[in-house]
C-alpha cells in the first residue's frame, strides 16, 4: 500500500485555490468534527489536478456556495489517492450548509461522483490514512477523534457523499478507525508497491539474529568468571594476577626479590606459616583421641575431649575465613 501521507501534494500556494481568507480563522481547539465529501463530478482515469480543483473553486465560489472565497474543502483525494491540502485547518470553510458545524469542523472531498462511481481502492486507503492521521495527537492535537468522523449528509439535505461512500464513513466512525475495506479494484494498481515475497522478509531477521546473539553471549561469559574466581577458592586469583602483571616482571628481572615481596606482604595466611601449620597439625591428631573418650571415658575427659573438638571445630572455621585466599607462592616459601 501507498504511503499516502508521505507523498501529498500541496496547493496551498495557489491564490485561487487558497486565497487570503483572514476573517474565517478560527483556533485548532475549535475542530469537533471531521466531514467527507464527494466531488459530484464524473472522475476520468487520467487527470490534472491544478486546473481541476481550481474550477472546481471558482464554481463553488460563483455558483454553489455565494460569499465563499477559494476552494471549501481543506484536503482533497483523487483517483490515485494522492492527497492535496488545500486550505489552513485554521481557516472556516463553507462546505456543510451548517453555519455551527462550518465552525468546527474540517473537511476533505473524494473526487469522483459516489453515486453514480464507486470510490478507487487508492481512495479508501488515502482516506483512511488521512483520517487517522487527523484524529491522531501528531496531526495538531484538536479535539476531533475517530467517532466524530461523519458524511456531509449528516449535517444538511444532499446526497453528500453518495450512497457508494457514505456505509464506509459511517463505518469508520462507528468501529472507532476500523472498517471494513470495500470490495473495489485499484484505478492504477501499477503505482502500488510491489509486494515483498516472505523470503525477503525472513532475510532480514535471519540477518539480525546473529548480530543480536553474540552480544549478550559475550557479555554473559566475563560476569560468570570473575563470580566464581572469588569463590571456587583462591587459585585461580593469584594466577591472573601473576599473568597480567608481566609488565613489571621486566623490571624485577635484574633484581627477582622485590616482586614476590609485594604480593605476600599484604597477606600472610597465619595457616601457612610454621606455627600455623605445626598448631593445625596437633589438633587434627588430637580428634579421634577424643572422639574415643567420648564414647567410654569419664564425665571428665568427656568433657575435655569436647572442649578440644569445639577448639578444633572452631579454629577450622576460622581458618577459612582468615584465609579467603592463600597464593601459591606463599605456600612454596
Ligand atoms: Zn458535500
Amino acid at each position: 500500500m501507498v504511503d499516502y501521507l508521505a507523498h501529498a501534494d500541496s496547493l496551498l500556494d495557489n491564490p485561487v485555490i487558497n486565497p487570503n481568507w483572514s476573517q474565517q480563522a478560527r483556533p485548532l481547539q475549535w475542530i469537533e468534527k471531521i466531514v467527507v465529501h464527494h466531488e459530484a463530478q464524473f472522475r476520468p482515469s487520467v487527470y490534472d489536478n491544478t486546473p481541476r480543483y481550481e474550477a472546481e473553486a471558482a464554481y463553488q465560489n460563483n455558483t454553489s456556495i455565494p460569499g465563499s472565497l477559494g476552494l471549501q474543502y481543506h484536503a482533497k483525494i483523487d483517483n490515485v489517492g494522492t492527497i492535496t491540502w488545500t486550505r489552513p485547518l485554521t481557516t472556516i470553510l463553507w462546505h456543510c450548509g451548517n453555519l455551527d458545524v462550518n465552525n468546527h469542523s474540517i473537511a476533505v472531498c473524494l473526487d469522483g461522483n459516489m453515486e453514480d462511481q464507486m470510490p478507487t481502492r487508492e481512495q479508501l486507503e488515502s482516506l483512511k490514512q488521512l483520517l487517522d492521521y487527523w484524529t491522531s495527537p501528531v496531526s495538531g492535537a484538536f479535539p476531533a477523534n475517530k467517532g466524530d468522523v461523519y458524511p456531509h449528509q449528516e449535517f444538511s439535505a444532499t446526497a453528500c457523499c453518495g450512497t457508494n461512500l457514505i456505509p464506509y464513513v459511517n463505518h469508520y466512525r462507528t468501529s472507532l478507525g476500523n472498517p471494513a475495506m470495500l470490495d473495489v479494484p485499484y484505478d492504477h494498481p501499477e503505482l502500488q508497491p510491489p509486494v515483498v515475497p516472505v523470503d525477503a522478509i525472513q532475510a532480514p531477521v535471519a540477518a539480525t539474529t546473529p548480530e543480536v546473539a553474540p552480544t549478550p553471549a559475550q557479555e554473559v561469559t566475563p560476569v560468570v568468571e570473575p563470580v566464581v574466581a572469588p569463590d571456587a577458592s583462591a587459585v585461580p586469583v593469584p594466577t591472573h594476577v601473576a599473568e597480567t602483571t608481566p609488565a613489571p616482571a621486566e623490571v624485577p628481572a635484574s633484581s627477582p626479590a622485590p616482586t614476590p615481596t609485594t604480593a605476600p606482604a599484604t597477606k600472610t595466611p597465619f595457616w601457612s606459616t610454621t606455627i600455623g601449620r605445626t598448631l593445625l597439625g596437633l589438633l587434627t591428631t588430637l580428634i579421634t583421641p577424643a572422639i574415643l573418650a567420648l564414647q567410654n571415658a569419664q564425665p571428665k575427659d568427656a568433657a575435655l575431649a569436647a572442649v578440644v573438638l569445639g577448639a578444633v571445630t572452631v579454629l577450622t572455621t576460622f581458618k577459612d575465613l582468615l584465609n579467603p585466599s592463600v597464593p601459591n607462592t606463599n605456600s612454596s616459601k
